[in-house]
């Protein structure tokens, strides 16, 4: 499974619509101060449904959707849509027959956020079941970000234990059961 590309819009400081294109498997964002690349990360962390707002940079969570600058209006809604390779089956199960996975989130300055599964409308948690133990998901190791070595180091056995568990793909058998003895 790959990350093919990233569609922004309304998001933070890109208003308008853009594809972010991730051709080799390697890419490499470059650019000045303030000029958005970490913004492109917070998008993938927020799409596959981050929900705190410290963890994108930001006080609440209308704070994604951009607020406009010198000559622009602020916007009513942001989209991002995320579109993966999966023509390797790697993301199995259910998901194996799809050759292209597309995940979109959007959400508006009243609150509404709304989840799609390939164009079709669905829950946060469709989302974070899909990713659940492919160690993608907007907390997990796919995304290293600063302080995360050092705090996997110093983790305890228990917290430890839970990324190993997600490397292992048993998370989402876990979550399951977890779900199942709490009904
Ligand atoms: P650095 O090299 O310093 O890490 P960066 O390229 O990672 O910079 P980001 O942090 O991604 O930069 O982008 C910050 C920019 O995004 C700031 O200019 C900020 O004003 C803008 N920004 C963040 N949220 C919004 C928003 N809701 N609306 C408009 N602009 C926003
Ligand atoms: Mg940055």
């Amino acid at each position: 499974m790959r990350l093919k590309s990233i569609k922004l819009a309304g998001f933070k400081s890109f208003v308008d619509p853009v594809t972010v294109p991730f051709e080799s498997n390697m890419t490499s964002i470059v650019g000045p101060n303030g000029c958005g690349k970490s913004n492109v990360i917070d998008a993938v962390r927020w799409v596959m449904g981050e929900s705190s707002a410290k963890m994108l940079r930001g006080e609440s969570m209308a704070d994604v959707i951009f607020n406009g600058s010198t000559g622009r209006k602020p916007v009513g809604q942001a989209t991002i849509e995320l579109l993966f390779d999966n023509q390797d089956g790697s993301l199995g199960g259910q998901y194996a027959e799809y050759r292209e996975i597309a995940v979109k989130r959007l959400v508006t300055r009243d609150g509404q956020s709304l989840y799609y599964f390939n164009g079709q409308k669905c829950r946060r948690r469709d989302i974070a079941d899909l990713f659940m133990g492919t160690g993608l998901g907007p907390r997990s190791y796919a995304i290293i970000g600063q302080g995360m070595i050092s705090r996997l180091i110093e983790a305890r056995p228990d917290e430890l234990r839970a990324t190993i568990e997600e490397a292992a793909g048993i998370s989402r058998y876990k979550e399951r059961r977890r779900e199942t003895e709490n009904r």
